[in-house]
């Protein structure tokens, strides 16, 4: 198998990303994690998306009726 990716903005080829963890943003508001992968060379963001891994978490732990 040949990887033929290459970054768009170095033109290296992507055998590596850096993946981090950033915030997703709706309206201004945080609305969960999620990830962004860089480019390992020069950390051109080559994609972000939703954290699979999250769950999202309600801040509204005052109106929860079970958590007494
Ligand atoms: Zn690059």
């Amino acid at each position: 198998m040949t990887n033929q990716g290459e970054c768009p903005k170095c033109g290296k080829r992507v055998l590596h990303v850096n993946i981090e963890n950033i915030v997703g943003m709706i309206g201004g508001e945080a609305n969960g994690r999620c990830l962004s992968y860089c480019c390992i060379h020069c950390n051109a963001v080559l994609g972000v998306q939703v954290d699979p891994r999250s769950k999202r978490r309600t801040r509204r732990k005052a109106t929860t009726p079970k958590e007494q």
